[in-house]
């Protein structure tokens, strides 16, 4: 059999796997491998703080100077993907990128969502497809709330978005992001599009929304009365300390 026809069919396969019943799903270019998100690709020059523990199911990253001499520094999606939420999330987040990435591994067709948190600035939309390497924010301190630093995730599950405290904090829904990347740096399917479920999050539900900027100190996620059909959806910082 034909490359190109191998791929198609391993494409229309994965794709109708990963589908949500009635979801909708977009194309992306498959991932060829993964970097780091700090100083591409290798992260020279920054530390992990504080890693993976029950708690908090990803990695901070910070400048080796310390302090906040990395504020402003460029963070980069790590690999070819669509951005599936890019907004401030307020609480103990601040600005959030989650970009859904496809990459080819034993033969498989497989989907993770990485997560960049904390952000001074948010430089990509939801929607738009980015590459590995592309910048897609500036290491912030989500309103001084900490010293800066990139807040890094890498999950398996595609509906955690920024509902964490819904899903257990463990290697069923998420991987040990530095580990992760160091074993795929280089993977196959250069050139390759591929489908994947979007719209996964309860933050996309018609009628959620956000609280607004400025307002809402407590952190609480409201939701429109009446209008939503999602059912009840808090998010509240202080359930949810791994930040
Ligand atoms: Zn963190």
């Amino acid at each position: 059999m034909q490359r190109g026809w191998f791929w198609i069919f391993l494409m229309l396969f994965v794709g109708g796997l990963l589908a949500v019943p009635g979801g909708n799903r977009a194309t992306v270019r498959v991932a060829e491998g993964f970097d780091m998100p700090i100083a591409k690709p290798n992260g020279d020059g920054y530390y992990m703080s504080r890693g993976f523990l029950s708690y908090h199911p990803g990695e901070d990253w910070n400048g080796v100077a310390g302090g906040n001499t990395d504020l402003g520094a460029p963070v980069y999606c790590i690999g070819n993907g669509y951005v599936t939420f890019a907004q401030d999330a307020r609480m103990g987040w601040g600005n959030v990128v989650i970009v859904r990435h496809a990459f080819v591994e034993g033969g498989q067709l497989r989907t993770v969502d990485s997560m960049y948190a904390h952000l001074n600035q948010i430089m990509v939309r939801k929607g738009q497809n980015i590459s590995r390497g592309q910048q897609v924010g500036t290491i912030g301190t989500n309103r001084g709330m900490y010293t800066a630093h990139l807040h890094f995730e890498i999950r398996k599950n595609l509906f955690i978005g920024i509902n964490r405290s819904a899903f257990a904090k463990d290697f069923t829904n998420y991987y040990r992001p530095s580990q992760f990347i160091a074993q795929r740096r280089n993977l196959p399917g250069a050139g390759q599009t591929a489908q994947v479920p979007v719209d996964t999050y309860k933050t996309d539900a018609p009628g959620f929304v956000f609280p607004s900027s400025g307002g809402d100190s407590r952190g609480t996620v409201k939701k429109k009365p009446a209008s939503s059909r999602s059912g009840n959806f808090r998010v509240n910082r202080f359930d949810d300390v791994g930040y």
